[in-house]
């Protein structure tokens, strides 16, 4: 009962998350911080056609489960590890996108050149060093990676959008994606032309104090 709204608002963006076609079969997860030490996660092994609420997974920062019949998320360590070091973080989603994917499998920081990446991400998307799926080594690189930054690559995996909320962090998704997807078309066209710290900079502040508000 407690933990209804929660699951309910998990296992929505994970139907959302998969008909975008970022997520594929049952790979990728999502997860919404409920309080301090807890948190939803999707589970493990469950294909995004027949997730529903009752499946979304409760659990501490320890990766005890707190309420539900599934295993959690293999990568739950991903997701504990952010909310433990992250105060702000509420939301994370990580997707197995074919744009952002293109980079992580070249191994390659997707560059800060285009506006709304700079302003919701904080600058280039950086990448987290190759560790196996489900490790906490690959929990660690990717809380390297992000540092203030709200994306990172995991090399050759995917992409973690962290937000405080689930639509900010599928809005980051969306927009990483979409970047990714247009720097590799410039690539036709010689190439995407960098953008200087000073412009970056102000691009992020500008959204941080005054977009929205
Ligand atoms: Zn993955």
């Amino acid at each position: 009962m407690k933990f209804d709204k929660i699951k309910k608002i998990v296992s929505e963006m994970s139907m959302k998350i998969a008909s975008e076609g970022y997520n594929l079969g049952t790979w990728g997860n999502i997860s919404r911080r409920f309080d301090e030490n807890i948190f939803a996660i999707t589970p493990s092994a469950i294909p995004y056609k027949e997730m529903s609420e009752e499946h979304i997974v409760i659990v501490d920062l320890n990766c005890n489960v707190i309420e539900g019949n599934k295993k959690p998320s293999t990568e739950i360590l991903l997701h504990s590890e952010i909310y433990r070091l992250k105060k702000k973080a509420n939301a994370v989603i990580h997707t197995h996108g074919v744009f952002s994917t293109s980079f992580a499998i070249a191994r390659k920081p997707i560059p800060a050149v285009c506006e709304d990446l700079i302003q919701v991400v904080g600058g280039y998307v950086n990448i987290a060093d190759y560790h196996l799926p489900a490790t906490k080594e690959l929990a660690a690189a990717a809380i390297i990676a992000l540092a203030e930054r709200s994306a990172c690559l995991l090399a050759n995996h995917g992409l973690v959008s962290v937000a405080g909320n689930l639509a900010e962090a599928f809005k980051i998704t969306q927009i990483v994606e979409k970047s990714a997807q247009a720097i590799i078309l410039a690539q036709a066209l010689g190439g995407a032309v960098e953008l200087s710290i000073a412009d970056i900079n102000k691009m992020r502040n500008f959204y941080l104090e005054k977009y929205g508000k």
